[in-house]
């Protein structure tokens, strides 16, 4: 899957490619209850999945449905006319059902209801504004103090796509009617888009920088790992599981343990024209408590004394390891001005979908997107952010950064996110 293409001036480019997926079918089937080793379990009779809470929010723009659940369970969505719904069936149990609920905001969704019909359904349906489609559905294993979750985006869509999605729905209802056997979910396997279509000629790069490397070994954990080796595993999954998508070409700053300055980092993404550009960080604070991921896009004034200090630790790295320190380029010319504006609002863009993404899978920080001026972000022609994924300073952020769950949940998230930044920029 993953093909050797480019050899780049400073480190090994990693390009791969695969099937393109369109987001948004009639009817999305969970493609894990499809899967064949869901049919090998014959005999073992579970018991349903009990639906604990459920709440919508919605804008203008999207809308999310967010149902907690004692363990993952098999699900299909359709959208009906007259009124437009969309509705979620789902094998489980639900308490008492029928209730009448609002949203929180004022959007997409003006209200939506939970029935449980019988035979270990239950029955979401969620009343709309105007017409509106699936932007993506995907379960999420329990995890920490969060229940098991399945999580439905919508978005907008035009009133002859709703139509075109209306008349293949009667199927997916008969096929939603029919036993589905039991499987064993993982919302890793889960991405915008499930119909495939032609290979798209030109993909998107993605440039993933593992912050630090080699002599720089970034921040520390009590029990010795460094946050370089922390970020560049991390890296090679999110890498792994963008290239599944089949829609991103993705290539890394480094895929090894070696110091490659900042600005070497910020050369490589201009270089390669990124079209986006995601710094991975892990590292520490001086206040233990603060803990929880978050993104930052550059900004001269940061968010919080906090962030700046942060910032500042980051750009010395070269310093640290025997490089002079970077510097800004001086006067920027109108053009490259007016690139950079547009620049920033694409890294906004971007670090609010990701944000979005995590949102439901991991503890964020107060304020999880932030602004600092860290030079990596540099690029005026590159949208660009930095993760900062957890803090080692914290014992359950370390606890959590070591872990493989923790780490496949925060990557399929991403991923996730790096799918809706694209899907509305082109
Ligand atoms: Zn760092």
């Amino acid at each position: 899957m993953i093909v050797p293409a480019v050899r780049a001036k400073l480190i090994f480019f990693i390009l791969a490619f695969a099937i393109f997926n369109v987001p948004a079918g009639p009817a999305q089937e969970n493609p894990a209850a499809e899967a064949p080793a869901a049919a090998t379990e014959a005999g073992a009779q579970p018991t349903a999945p009990a639906l604990l809470d459920s709440r919508v929010t919605a804008t203008q723009d999207r809308a999310r449905l967010v149902l907690d659940l004692t363990t993952p369970t098999e699900f299909a969505v359709y959208t009906a006319a007259d009124p437009m719904r969309v509705i979620v069936e789902l094998r489980g149990q639900a308490g008492d059902g029928g209730q009448d609920n609002q949203p929180a905001g004022d959007g997409l969704v003006t209200a939506y209801s939970v029935e449980a019909p019988g035979g270990e359904r239950v029955r979401v349906t969620l009343s709309l504004a105007g017409p509106a489609q699936v932007q993506q559905s995907y379960i999420l294993d329990a995890f920490e103090d969060q229940p098991a979750r399945l999580v439905i985006d919508l978005v907008p869509d035009t009133a002859e796509n709703f139509a075109a999605n209306m008349r293949g729905a009667e199927p997916a209802v008969e096929q939603a009617e029919q036993e589905v056997p039991p499987a064993e979910l993982d919302g890793a396997q889960t991405a915008p888009g499930e119909t495939a279509t032609a290979i798209d000629s030109v993909r998107p790069l993605v440039i993933i920088d593992p912050g630090h490397g080699g002599v720089d070994g970034g921040a520390r954990a009590t029990n010795g790992l460094e946050e370089k080796t922390i970020v560049l595993a991390f890296a090679l999954k999110l890498q792994n599981l963008l290239v599944e998508t089949g829609r991103f070409d993705v290539a890394l700053t480094r895929d090894t343990d070696t110091f490659l300055t900042l600005s070497e980092r910020v050369a490589l993404a201009r270089q390669n024209q990124a079209d986006l550009f995601i710094s991975l960080h892990a590292d520490s604070f001086d206040q233990q408590d603060v803990r929880g991921a978050s993104i930052y896009t550059r900004g001269d004034l940061a968010t919080s004394d906090l962030d700046r200090v942060l910032a500042e630790n980051e750009n010395r790295v070269d310093l640290i390891a025997g490089f002079s320190p970077p510097e800004d380029e001086g006067a920027i010319d109108v053009l490259v001005d007016f690139l950079a504006r547009e620049t920033r609002r694409q890294s906004y863009l971007a670090g609010q979908a990701l944000i979005e993404q995590l949102e439901p899978s991991v503890q964020l920080r107060r304020f999880p997107l932030r602004q600092a001026d860290f030079f990596v972000l540099n690029s005026p022609d590159i949208p660009s952010v930095l993760i900062e994924l957890g803090f080692l300073s914290n014992s359950d952020d370390t606890a959590n950064l070591t872990t493989d769950a923790w780490l496949d949940r925060v990557a399929a998230a991403l991923a996730r996110g790096v799918a809706v930044y694209f899907d509305g920029r082109y």
